[in-house]
This record gives structure tokens, sequence and C-alpha cells, in this order.
């Protein structure tokens, strides 16, 4: 599927937004705070994702951005394709959409979906929607997942060729997985192989090394 510039920078606000709603404090190893504590905060992550033409921001503001990231949410934890495709309907319908065609900034010709004088939650519900639209019209709508890591369930978007990515972030939350589970794997072969001369666990340990090591940069590919 084409992701253009202005596509990726939809998902990508979008995941951040999912991303700073705080914990469940009833689940295990919960705790991040709230990360759009204040207006403020909301002011940064406009900045921070250049959304354009919000003008002075408020309180009502940001309890709109708290109520679509909340759906938004949903979207993400959506088992299949009617269920996703009903929220994303319903958030850009909300929203009210303007689609134009725009080469601003030199990008080539893409569509914006906000309507002129959007508020910034109806900006988000309209553009980010409408990226996360394409996942489901191209067949694609399980790309949008949360990591696998027990203590995490961060928000991503698995772009990598094979769809094989399960945790938000190879370097955090997939290497150390990855880590653990070969640990894991020669705790495992020492125990059942005990007498087997040492230069051979250290070959196998190398090849193991070696395979994790281009498993992890597959998941790194994005197309
Ligand atoms: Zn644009
Ligand atoms: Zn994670």
């Amino acid at each position: 599927m084409l992701i253009t510039h202005d596509t990726r920078c939809a998902l990508d606000a979008v995941v951040d937004l999912v991303n700073s709603a705080p914990d469940d404090p009833d689940d295990e190893g919960g705790g991040n705070p709230e990360g759009l504590a204040d207006v403020a905060a909301l002011r940064a992550f406009v900045r921070n994702h250049s959304i354009s033409d919000v003008g002075t921001l408020t309180e009502r503001d940001l309890a709109a951005v708290h109520r679509i990231r909340g759906r938004f949410a949903e979207v993400f934890a959506a088992a299949e394709a009617h269920a996703a495709a009903s929220l994303l309907n319903e958030l850009v319908a909300a929203a009210g959409t303007t689609p134009r065609l725009t080469d601003h900034d030199g990008y080539d010709w893409h569509v914006h979906y906000f309507a002129p004088g959007a508020s910034v939650a109806d900006h988000l519900a309209a553009d980010c929607g409408m990226a996360l639209a394409f996942f489901v019209v191209a067949g694609e709508q399980e790309r949008l997942r949360r990591c696998e890591a027990p203590d995490c369930r961060r928000a991503f978007i698995d772009l990598s060729r094979n769809r094989s990515r399960r945790y938000c972030d190879s370097r955090t939350c997939g290497n150390r997985l990855h880590v653990a589970a070969y640990r894991a794997r020669r705790r495992e072969a020492a125990g059942l192989e005990q007498g087997t001369p040492q230069g051979g666990d250290l070959e196998r340990d190398k090849l193991e090394r070696e395979r994790l090591e281009r498993g992890l940069q597959q998941e790194q590919v994005v197309q």
C-alpha cells in the first residue's frame, strides 16, 4: 500500500496520541502517567506533529482530544475489520471532513481531510481516521497492533514487509524479549546436553545470535 508523507505523519501522530493515555491502574506493571495532562502538553503535541491551523488551544480542546484518543485506542484494539471500520466511520463522520488536494511545502499531490477551521480534535479525527481507514481498505487492518510485551501493550503500526512485528520498538521491547527467549533456550540446552564439548556450545551460540540479529533486522524493514 502507498503511504504518503502526510499519511506517515498522521500515523505517527495517532500512535503517539494513543500511547499518551495513562496506564489502566488495574493493569499489571502499569504506571505510565497521563501524557497529555494539560493544555501545555497538548500544545507540545501539536507542535511536535506539525498539526496546522488549530488556533489557540483551550481546556475544551484538551477534553475533546482525550475523548477521541479513547476512540482511537478502540480502533487499535479492534479484533477485525468490521469493528475497526465502524469506529473509524463514526470518528470521521463526527469530525466532518473537507477532502482537498494540496501540494504544500513541496510534497507531491495528496489529500487533506480536516475541514478548514477544524478544532485540533476534529483535525486529528479526520486525518488520522482517514490514514487508518486506508489500512482497512487495503485489507491491512491487522497491522494496527498492540505490543505483545506483557508489561507494555503500547499501540504501534506494523509496517514490516511480512507483518511479523510483535513489539512496539524492536530496540527495547522486541530486543529485550528476544534476548530473554534466547537465554531461556541456552539454559535449556545447557541442562539437556551436559558433557557436550565447550567448542560446540560456542559455535551454536554464535549461530543463534546471528539468527536473532537477522530476525531483528527483518523486523525493522519498512516498506
Ligand atoms: Zn499535507
Ligand atoms: Zn512494547
